[in-house]
């Protein structure tokens, strides 16, 4: 149901924005000492958020079931790659900012076509709220809010990317 072509669509639509939005990027280097030990230093240098008035749709998504019930408009982030988007009534909510980060570190390791085949798969067939990228992200996401050890959040999306390829 998801076609190569769409996927390389939105990689197009993603670079664009990308590029569009270039002047007012933030390094996640800015976050450094929020998340010391969880993220580190060299991947927060290499990825950057940008504060947006409304989280922009991507294209296509209307041709998809369930993806099409998604109302981008009031999410309060998007991940595109190494860079993700956040509104601007939640630029200071760190939790926010963990999950997206999650979701940096998911397409890093899944790759740009590997994680937007796997993650709007996920959508049509388990629905937003239960697609297994988004739970680890909302989950890892909470243990940070709700005040956890450290731990290496590269390491524990890689184990968890490896079980569910293997379910
Ligand atoms: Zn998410």
């Amino acid at each position: 149901m998801v076609s190569g072509s769409m996927i390389g669509s939105l990689e197009a639509w993603a670079r664009q924005l990308k590029e569009e939005t270039a002047s007012r990027r933030t390094a996640c280097a800015a976050l450094n000492e929020h998340f010391h030990g969880f993220y580190s230093k060299e991947l927060l240098a290499k990825t950057s958020f940008v504060v947006v008035d409304r989280i922009p749709p991507p294209p296509l998504m209307d041709t998809l079931p369930q993806v099409s019930r998604l109302d981008f408009s009031k999410f309060s982030g998007l991940t595109l790659g190494d860079t993700y988007y956040v509104v601007r009534s939640e630029a200071q909510n760190l939790p926010l900012h963990f999950h997206e980060l999650v979701h940096v570190l998911q397409w890093k390791l899944l790759t740009a076509r590997g994680f937007l085949t796997r993650y709007l798969n996920e959508v049509i067939e388990h629905g937003y709220h239960d697609a297994p990228l988004e739970i680890m992200a909302y989950d890892l996401g909470h243990q940070f809010e709700v005040g956890c050890l450290p731990f290496d959040v590269e390491s524990t999306v890689r184990q968890k990317l490896s079980d569910i390829i293997k379910s």
